[in-house]
């Protein structure tokens, strides 16, 4: 066939040369540009035009533009498909780059090549018609044409059996159907054959094949093969992976005959008795009496109610909900104690007092075989494991996993539901989450127990109180149900960052297991073990590929990550991955074109990774990918003055250090205090200044104009910097003492020494909680020594030997104590012999 009449196309085209896809008239394919003469042809060419002809353009498969500009122009293949450029994106990242949406008009022959640079321009002959069809699938090529018309109608049919056991509500398929009625038959080869699985070797034989005949010839076979592997499917019955589900999911009872297909129960209820079915489904759906009872009740008034009334939808929603929740539906328990112990070990370093905990749970539970007891609440900053424990525990049982997030819901209908009064009405998480593991007997965690609102739709945590309730869960009733679920068979984790804002009654229902914040070393093995492992699965990288030594890890903990988890660390390395994948397909993208040339175009398989294998991320590849470090050791530049000491806080995101600045000026005796502080931390402030003054004899300090009192004729300004976060407690008493002790004195306080503790006005140092979690911190500061109340001593053991033997501990009974550890060579005063201090104050 040659251009007759109908619309022409230039006679002179530039030309994109492509070796990913293959463009047939009638499809629109999309295209990554980002080689030299392309690059050009977008910008020159389909950028700067502005008629309709500008944006047409030849599209040549199969070839493998060279790289670089120099390069001679590789021998072109010389049947393309000239295409509209319907749609032109353009990024920057990873690397300057366009993207086309092409439409294919037609074929065409490359006559001879008019220029090659800057981008390909050559005189072309057009070889398909090009018309404003009017003729439809059903005339055009009769039967009456011979063996065309036979071929044609049997790729038609072929075309129509294809459709019917496709899933209509996907839309390619419903695309399909419509382009199958309107389209004249001879463009059907071309358009099938790029709408089902074909490969691009498959393609081009269609877009060489220039007369009608062999197209159909050419085209028939890969239909059919389509034909039977989705029969194939259909009867094994077994779910393929996504893509091909996509396209190829089945349809029960398609507007087909091809009933055999009629494999999916769940589409059935496009068929006229609709409410046959679901009935069967309710009598199937092994529910209790009650809720048998109301179904069926719901199901009468369905059957009455025309299918136009929007109560009619809501009726339906109600009763597909009631049919689909696991009334019945759980799996077997297989629980073994050692499996468990192992699958806990392999899946989680250290934490070991957690995991005991849980396998001693697990153990009582298998010998009781009730869940009644306590609910397991994890407590602990953010990223140390506890989600991903939780799914542990369900994978050693054999359970589903499902995560309610809990954070921030302060409606109880989010747990209870709502009423079905009106449209929107919808069950709770706790129901919505049966429904999406489909069995009765999940793992349910609770994520965020700590963070439940209140508000004036009632409390959520009185609704969960009655969910977790073992005396009550066996008849939840949600409000949209309206009918008793049991969940007693369900197994309730909960997750916390702290206890304190957790409702009492809530809390009195949990066993609460800490998880502590983890030690660099600890994260140096979980990254190594754990995390990066993960992370190169995750982005189809091998260690092969890439490799991060052990030092780069402990340099992107310091200086990257400020954390007690491990969720930062993970995110960075997976920055790290995505960095290197590139690097891998590109280097990819090499081999694929040294191997070209080497053998043919036939074959385009990748055969190897590059060279340089593995990429070796050292400190410099480092810097590229992660920028400059966010974190830099800052702790001793700061103790360049007198008047800053170091405290360590305890917050619900894990141990911090905290410096406490102090200044003086004079004034009349007032105290100014900054930095986002609560009562108690006031209260500390004014309790430490009590007992400075009152011993500032003893400690010879002295105030701006020589006298004694500290305060007189003098101002002082104590200021907590760093973070906006409310700080409260009272272990900065310590601090605030040792801070004032070194501005009055004119000393400058060790800049590696960092402390907490609670101070009474006698100056005892008493004890206060969080202990690991803050010599943790300290350590991550680089500290060398801490100072903490002599009866937090016990609170040590908890701590890696490791950390144990690289800190020095001070335990201070007394302030004195305090003081002397913190100044070099000790602070001067009588010591522990001086007398009870006077009680002066006047704050
Ligand atoms: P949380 O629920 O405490 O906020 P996650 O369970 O989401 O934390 O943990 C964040 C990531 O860190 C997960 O990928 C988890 O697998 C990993 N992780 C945390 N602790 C450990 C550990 N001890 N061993 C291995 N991986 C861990």
């Amino acid at each position: 066939m040659t251009s007759g009449g109908g619309i022409q196309i230039p006679s002179r085209l530039p030309l994109l040369l492509t070796h990913e896809g293959v463009l047939l008239p009638g499809s629109t394919v999309r295209f990554s540009v980002d080689s030299a003469r392309n690059m050009h042809l977008v910008s020159q060419r389909l950028l700067k035009g502005t008629s309709l002809k500008s944006t047409i353009i030849g599209v040549i498969p199969n070839t493998r533009d060279p790289e670089h500009d120099t390069d001679d122009l590789p021998t072109l293949h010389n049947i393309g498909t000239a295409g509209i450029a319907v749609q032109v994106v353009g990024s920057n990242w990873p690397k300057p780059h366009y993207t086309l949406l092409i439409t294919g008009l037609c074929r065409f022959r490359v006559s001879s090549l008019l220029k090659e640079r800057p981008f390909v321009l050559a005189e072309v002959e057009q070889l398909d018609k090009l018309e404003q069809y009017t003729t439809s699938a059903t005339e055009g090529v009769t039967a009456d044409d011979g063996e065309l018309g036979e071929l044609s109608q049997k790729f038609y049919q072929a075309a129509v059996q294809l459709l019917g056991m496709l899933d209509m509500s996907v839309p390619v398929v419903a695309k399909f159907r419509r382009l199958l009625d309107s389209l004249p038959r001879e463009t059907l080869p071309d358009v099938v054959a790029s709408m089902i699985r074909t490969s691009n070797k498959e393609k081009l034989q269609v877009l060489d094949a220039l007369s009608l005949e062999e197209r159909f010839k050419k085209a028939l076979p890969m239909l059919t093969r389509q034909i039977e592997g989705l029969k194939l499917l259909q009867k094994t019955r077994k779910t393929s992976p996504d893509n091909e589900k996509r396209v190829l999911s089945v349809r029960k009872g398609g507007v087909f005959p091809g009933r055999q297909f009629n494999l999916d129960e769940e589409d059935e209820d496009d068929d006229g008795d609709d409410t046959a079915v679901l009935e069967r489904k309710v009598h199937g759906a092994n529910m209790p009496e009650a809720a048998l009872r109301v179904c069926l009740k719901e199901l009468k008034r369905l059957k009455k109610m025309p299918q136009s009334m929007p109560e009619y939808a809501l009726t339906r929603n109600y009763l597909d909900l009631m049919v689909e929740l696991p009334w019945s539906k759980n799996t077997k328990d297989c629980l073994d104690i050692q499996a468990a112990r192992t699958l806990l070990d392999n899946d989680h370093y250290a934490m070991d007092k957690l995991k005991r905990r849980v396998l001693e749970y697990l153990a009582v539970r298998q010998l009781k075989t009730s869940l009644k007891g306590p609910i397991l609440c994890f407590v602990g900053p953010p990223g140390v494991g506890k989600t991903s424990v939780g799914r542990s525990i369900a994978r050693t049982l054999g359970r589903e996993f499902h995560r309610i997030a809990l954070g921030g819901v302060c409606d109880q209908s989010d747990i209870r539901g709502h009423r079905r009064t009106y449209v929107g009405s919808m069950p709770g998480r706790i129901i919505n989450g049966l429904k999406t593991v489909g069995v009765n007997n999940p793992v349910f965690l609770l994520d965020e127990v700590d963070k439940l609102g209140k508000s004036l739709q009632g409390d959520p945590a009185a609704a969960l109180l009655e969910v977790l309730d073992p005396e009550q869960n066996h008849s939840f009733t949600d409000h949209y149900l309206n009918v008793a679920f049991d969940l007693s068979q369900v197994l309730f984790i909960a997750t916390a960052n702290t206890t304190t804002t957790i409702p009492p009654a809530l809390l009195d229902r949990m066993e609460v297991l800490q998880v502590p914040g983890y030690t660099q070393e600890e994260k140096v093995e979980i990254a190594h073990r754990h995390l990066i492992p993960n992370q190169l699965e995750q982005h189809g990288l091998t260690p092969q590929q890439l490799h991060i030594p052990q030092d780069t890890t402990q340099d992107i903990i310091s200086r990257y990550t400020r954390e007690a988890g491990v969720r930062s660390l993970e995110r960075k390395i997976g920055a790290i991955c995505r960095a290197v994948a590139v690097k891998v397909a590109e280097g990819h993208r090499v081999i694929k074109t040294e191997t070209l040339i080497l053998e043919g175009p036939a074959e385009q398989e990748d055969k190897a990774a590059p060279p340089e294998m593995p990429i070796v991320i050292d400190h410099i590849a480092l810097k590229d990918i992660l920028g400059p470090p966010l974190f830099e050791m800052e702790v001793s530049e700061r103790f360049t003055l007198p008047g800053v000491a170091l405290g360590l806080a305890w917050t619900p995101l894990g141990g911090e250090i905290m410096f406490v600045e102090a200044s003086r000026m004079e004034g009349e005796g007032q105290l100014t205090l900054t930095g986002q502080l609560g009562d108690v931390m006031k209260e500390s402030a004014h309790l430490a200044i009590s007992w400075l003054r009152a011993n500032a004899k003893t400690y010879q300090l002295t105030n701006m104009v020589g006298a004694p009192d500290p305060l007189e004729g003098t101002d002082i300004h104590l200021h907590f910097p760093a973070g906006a976060v409310t700080k409260d407690g009272p272990s900065a008493g310590v601090t605030i003492v040792t801070c004032l002790a070194s501005l009055f004195s004119g000393r400058l306080v060790r800049s590696d020494v960092a402390m907490t503790g609670e101070i009474t006005l006698r100056g005892l140092v008493l004890p206060v909680g969080g202990i690991k979690d803050k010599v943790l911190a300290a350590y991550r500061a680089g500290v060398k020594c801490v100072i903490l109340p002599k009866r937090n001593e016990k609170d040590l053991e908890e701590l890696p030997a490791n950390i144990r033997a690289d800190l020095d501990f001070v335990t201070a009974r007394n302030l004195d104590e305090v003081l002397n550890a913190a100044f070099d060579g000790g602070f001067q005063g009588t010591a522990s012999t001086h007398a009870p201090p006077q009680l002066t104050s006047k704050l």
